[in-house]
C-alpha cells in the first residue's frame, strides 16, 4: 500500500505544474537568443539588427547580466560551490535539459520492467524505493525548472 503511495505522490505536482504553465510565460527563447540573462531573467542589451541574425542559427546565445556576471566572479573566488547554482540555471534553460523528461521516462521504465520480471519469479524487491524516489526528484527539478525559464504573466 505505501509502494503505490510513494509512487503516486507525485501525481500532486501535475495541477501544480498546469497552474505555473497557465499564469507564467515561457522566456527560453528570449534566454537561448541572449536578449535575457539567464540567471536573473533581465533584459540584456541586444539590438534588434543582432537578434534578427541569431534568429537562424542554432547557437548557444546564453548569457549573464553585468551584475550577475559580477556576482557569478564573485562566488568563484568566495564560495565555488555557490558558483554551481549559475551553471545550473544556465542548464535549465538548454536543450539538453529539455531532453531530461525522455532519459527520466526510459530510466523509470527500466526499473519498474525489472520489477516486474521480479515479481513474476516471486521476488519482492523494494525497488519502488528507487524509482519512486528518482520520480520525486525528476518533479521537484521539473517544477523548479518551469519556475524558472518563465516569468509571471503581466496583465494587459
Ligand atoms: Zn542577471
Amino acid at each position: 500500500m505505501f509502494s503505490i503511495l510513494y509512487c503516486f505522490l507525485p501525481i500532486l505536482f501535475i495541477p501544480f505544474s498546469i497552474y505555473l504553465l497557465k499564469n507564467r510565460n515561457s522566456v527560453s527563447w528570449d534566454v537561448r537568443k541572449g536578449k535575457k540573462c539567464y540567471n536573473c531573467k533581465d533584459n540584456l542589451d541586444l539590438s534588434n539588427e543582432d537578434l534578427f541574425k541569431r534568429l537562424l542559427d542554432d547557437k548557444n546565445h546564453k548569457r549573464l547580466c553585468i551584475s550577475c556576471s559580477r556576482d557569478m566572479k564573485l562566488s568563484l573566488i568566495k564560495n565555488p560551490i555557490s558558483s554551481l547554482k549559475f551553471k545550473f540555471h544556465k542548464y535549465l534553460f538548454s536543450k539538453e535539459s529539455d531532453k531530461m523528461v525522455y532519459y527520466f521516462f526510459v530510466f523509470v521504465f527500466f526499473f519498474i520492467l525489472i520489477d516486474i520480471v521480479l515479481m513474476f519469479f516471486g521476488i519482492k524487491s523494494n525497488l519502488y524505493l528507487a524509482y519512486g524516489t528518482i520520480n520525486i526528484i525528476f518533479w521537484i527539478v521539473n517544477t523548479y525548472k518551469t519556475i524558472y525559464t518563465t516569468t509571471k504573466k503581466t496583465s494587459e
